[in-house]
């Protein structure tokens, strides 16, 4: 495998997915589909991460031809039953701005303690490639909920997600500190492993 199909419209996690393979593959030719217009994503209709991660993944393998990378988040807060979840994307309308969707949050977990904050990030990615069977892996990454957002740094709901062993949000992180600890981060390791594990070609670190 020399080319690899990040498989998203969504900027920041393409660019983030991209800066981890990259660090690790460095002689692997990392396309997005900004590099296919016209290609559109198709809808998320899984009932799992992993599910829709397929989706993306083998969508854009037919269209594109390549082998291509797709994965599919979401926040899991405990206090609010496991919302957003699989509805991460979509909770209070796809377009809403973060602000509002975070602040929305907020005020349903206002006056709500520490110990009853707790929240995971949850992904999947899948490896898809023509006439491959395709692969998927997933990881999750445990944090609490803040009292308010702090940061300015990853995207979607990252201000408000604290990891209690750092003592600061994911968006206070750089992005090497991010990856280093972030469910992406984790599952894009996994998927590094299995391609190292099963392709010569690449050249890893
Ligand atoms: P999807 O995987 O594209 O369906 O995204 C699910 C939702 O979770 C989107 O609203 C993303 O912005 C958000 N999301 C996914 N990954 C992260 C992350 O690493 N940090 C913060 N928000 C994220």
């Amino acid at each position: 495998m020399r080319r690899l199909v990040v498989a998203t419209h969504n900027e920041k996690k393409g660019q983030e997915m991209r800066e981890i393979l990259v660090a690790r593959f460095p002689d692997l030719e990392l396309l997005t589909l900004a590099d296919y217009p016209g290609i559109e994503e198709p809808d998320e209709t899984g009932t799992t991460y992993a599910e829709n991660a397929v989706i993306k993944a083998e969508a854009a393998a037919a269209a594109t031809g390549e082998a291509c990378v797709a994965d599919d988040a979401g926040l899991e807060i405990d206090f609010l039953n496991g919302k957003p979840g699989l509805q991460s994307k979509r909770f209070l309308g796809e377009n809403t701005p973060f602000e509002e969707k975070i602040a929305a949050i907020l005020e349903q977990m206002a006056g709500i303690p520490d110990a009853e904050r707790s929240a995971r990030f949850r992904v999947a990615v899948a490896l898809a490639r023509p006439d491959q069977p395709v692969h998927s892996f997933a990881a999750v990454c445990e944090g609490r909920i803040a009292l308010e957002p702090r940061g300015t740094g990853g995207f979607g709901y990252d201000s408000i997600f604290l990891l209690p062993e750092l003592g600061c949000t994911m968006a206070e992180l750089t992005p090497e500190q991010k990856h280093a600890v972030s469910h992406r981060g984790k599952v894009l390791k996994m998927l590094g492993d299995y391609i190292q594990a099963h392709s010569a070609i690449v050249q890893s670190h």
